[in-house]
């Protein structure tokens, strides 16, 4: 097999070239061969790419020594074999030195062939290194800029922790330079709380060998001082020369945690108040019966709150108000509990507590209490000053085995009962309480049905009584007040109490009361066509807050004026102070507009709630409907009795200097019209003058003219 070579001859003798392209053909060679003599020829020759050069050591004009030289300063790779008549050691060591590739006489040019083959392979052989060695350098840089550029951090270790190396990532994520971290003990930088995990996850690299990729999380400390949680996974690598460490290769997953956090936090909070939400009030409450069955010394309480005046708020200065109030109840009732119960928005304005290792029921109590007095205080809602309450049902643990939900339905019952006995208190559950919770879903049910029935049957469930309402200075009948009254088909007649509250609470209230007030507008108009009087009679109607909160309240009194044909000057609204407070606002308008129809106002029960008199300044009420509870105790000599009939006297002339008239409520003894008399009160009304009675019977009363029966027993 011949060999083909690309071959440059170095030399001045045709013949000898010829003689070396001779002695390489009988070792095999297929030279392509060029001869050239000079330096000038060399240097043009040398880009056209040879295998070899075989050079004369002394040429006329050039020499071996300086082609070499040329050769070594250029970008042409090519041995260089330097064949020569004579030459000492001392040049053959130098030429050696210079790089060429071997060197031999003239006259042994037997060993030229085998100095090629030899020449060519050391070439190859360096030209294969080179290329490795490239590619080796190409690597290294490529995987540089990977460990430079990575967003994730690596970091060697030692056995004991010690930082051996961190990628520049250290910088960016962390924010520490490497020669901050050099050295020191990767424990130094991780989270108390993760400190025992992050031993532990070293420990199990260090034992297992090579390659190992469980994952954990651990909070790193910035150089800023916060916290990054990093998710590393690790690799043995101690034993790799190269590396000897610990190789941890780790990723900030700090945004990632944050919105799992995020995300963990709003399943089981509410979003309004940040307060834990019902799924998370019914997971403590079960770990709290789980504690309850394995500890003896172990007792909780549950707490089901609900807001008494919400839905007027709502109503009258809109949800964002609301929502308002909502907060500022959250925020402040938080205050009122210790760090480990749980305080819980259920939803819309209802709120639990689970209040835990009770010794006492007084502990449930005083809290209730607490919770009860901070509500009391107004709530700031952009200017306007608003009053809430809240009616709290508790129920306290027994050992019998009962479900979260059992626990949360028994306060709820409670809850119910603190409503049904008047709101802004607390009623803790008995069993008894459940089958009145269920005489009273009925009881709603049938108050539902009774309404849906109005107007449309003959035989009403329901009916207006009426109640005379008396001038105690002439003595004279100046008007009744319409009362309503249920007639239950089981239960008989059922007290305005029971249902009213149940009827406001459902919004039936609206319904009825646009009955009652067209009722009591067409009755009142009958009686003065019936009997014309000089001054004519009057009716008072009862309007609960629900109602007012309706927008079109003052057409619906307008549309059934017009329908009865009754005098708006006829027509007295009473109202209870807590609609003034809860709807200042709304009221003010309402009211003008109401007064401007010739409505006159009358504040009912006046003296229980807030009896806030600087209010009687700002809305134009016309009567004062002092509440029985002072009129009772005014033939109570007692200290009470003494301080109500006070309490009684500057009320009567505080309304005399407003120009307000005042009617006592509850008049039932002829001891309590003298004292009444006696400090000046207008008006009057009572059993003592007579109890609510039916249309019929007050028919009877104005046609007998009952005045003078009435003068006769004012004056006995
Ligand atoms: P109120 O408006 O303060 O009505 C006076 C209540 O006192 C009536 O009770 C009346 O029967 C009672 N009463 C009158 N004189 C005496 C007395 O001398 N002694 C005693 N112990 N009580 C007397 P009633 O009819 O049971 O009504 C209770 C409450 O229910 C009313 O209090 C009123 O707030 C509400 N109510 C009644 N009818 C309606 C109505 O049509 N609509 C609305 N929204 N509420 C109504
Ligand atoms: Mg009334
Ligand atoms: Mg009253």
């Amino acid at each position: 097999m011949v060999t083909p070579l690309s071959l440059l001859i170095l030399e001045d003798s045709a013949d000898d070239a010829l003689l070396l392209v001779k002695a390489l053909q009988q070792s095999g060679f297929d030279p392509q061969w060029q001869q050239v003599e000079t330096q000038q020829d060399y240097l043009a020759a040398l880009p056209k790419g040879f295998d070899l050069i075989l050079a004369d050591y002394t040429l006329p004009q050039f020499d071996a020594l300086q082609a070499l030289e040329i050769l070594q300063q250029s970008s042409w790779d090519i041995p260089l074999i330097v064949v020569t008549g004579s030459i000492s050691e001392e040049v053959a060591v130098q030429c050696m030195k210079q790089g060429a590739a071997d060197y031999l006489l003239k006259d042994r040019l037997a060993r030229l062939g085998p100095a090629v083959t030899h020449a060519l392979q050391d070439r190859k052989l360096l030209d294969q290194k080179r290329q490795a060695e490239v590619a080796l350098q190409q690597n290294e840089a490529k995987f540089r800029c990977l460990i430079q550029h990575s967003t994730d951090l690596i970091t060697i270790l030692g056995l004991d922790g010690t930082i051996k190396y961190t990628s520049p990532a250290h910088k960016t994520v962390l924010g520490y330079q490497a020669e901050d971290l050099l050295g020191k003990s990767v424990f130094e930088l991780i989270h108390p709380d993760d400190l025992i995990q992050a031993v532990a996850h070293l420990q199990e690299i260090v034992q297992t060998a090579e390659s190992h990729l469980s994952r954990t999380e651990f909070q790193v400390l910035r150089q800023d001082g916060s916290w990054c949680v990093l998710e590393s996974t690790g690799s043995n690598l101690l034993a790799d020369p190269s590396v000897s460490g610990i190789v941890i290769h780790s990723r900030d997953v700090s945004q990632r945690k944050q919105a799992e956090d995020l995300l963990r936090h709003n399943a089981f909070h509410d979003q309004l108040t940040q307060l834990p939400n019902r799924a998370l009030f019914l997971d403590r409450l079960e770990q709290a019966i789980h504690l309850l069955k394995r500890r003896d010394d172990f007792s909780f309480a549950v707490f089901f709150l609900d807001l008494d005046r919400f839905k007027v708020v709502n109503d009258s200065l809109g949800h964002q108000a609301g929502d308002q109030l909502l907060s500022a109840i959250a925020q402040r009732l938080k205050f009122q509990l210790r760090l480990g119960d749980t305080f819980a928005r259920l939803g819309g304005d209802e709120f639990a507590i689970l209040l835990e290792n009770i010794r006492h029921v007084s502990d449930v109590t005083r809290v209730a209490d607490r919770i009860q007095q901070s509500l009391a205080l107004p709530f700031d809602l952009n200017g306007h000053e608003v009053f809430t309450n809240a009616s709290i049902g508790i129920t306290l643990s027994t050992p019998d085995h009962k479900l979260p939900e059992d626990f949360l339905r028994e306060a709820d019952i409670a809850m119910y009962r603190a409503k049904t006995l008047g709101k802004a208190r607390y009623e803790i559950f008995s069993l008894g309480m459940h089958e009145q919770a269920l005489a009273l879903l009925q009881l709603e049910t049938d108050l539902q049905r009774a309404v849906d029935s109005l107007e449309r049957v003959n035989n009403q469930p329901f009916e207006l009584q009426y109640q005379p309402i008396v001038s105690l200075e002439t003595a004279n009948l100046i008007g009744f007040e319409a009362l309503l009254r249920w007639q239950h088909p089981q239960r008989g007649l059922v007290s305005p109490a029971a249902f009213i509250p149940m009827a406001e609470e459902t919004g039936l209230i609206v319904p009825l009361g646009q009955w009652v007030l067209r009722q009591a507008c067409r009755q009142m108009a009958q009686w003065q066509r019936q009997f014309p009087k000089d001054v004519p009679l009057s009716i008072s109607v009862n309007i609960s807050g629900r109602q007012f909160a309706q927008p079109d309240l003052l057409d619906q009194i307008k549309q059934i004026l017009v329908e009865t044909g009754l005098d708006a000057r006829s027509l007295k609204l009473e109202i209870t102070e807590s609609i003034l407070i809860e709807n200042t606002q709304l009221a003010s308008t309402l009211f003008l507009k109401l007064k401007a129809l010739g409505i006159q106002l009358y504040m009912d029960d006046f003296g229980t709630g807030y009896s806030s008199l600087s209010y009687l300044h700002h809305f134009p009420v016309d009567m004062l409907k002092i509440d029985r509870c002072f009129v009772n105790s005014l033939d109570n000599p007692s200290q009470t009795g003494r301080e109500h009939k006070s309490i009684l006297q500057t009320i009567v002339m505080l309304a005399q200097n407003l120009g307000i008239d005042v009617t006592a409520e509850g008049v039932e003894t002829a001891a309590q019209l003298a004292q009444l008399k006696a400090i000046k009160c207008g008006y009057g009304q009572g059993y003592f003058f007579s109890q609510p009675i039916s249309a019929t019977k007050a028919t009877h009363i104005i046609a007998a003219d009952r005045q003078a029966k009435l003068k006769h027993l004012m004056t006995a």
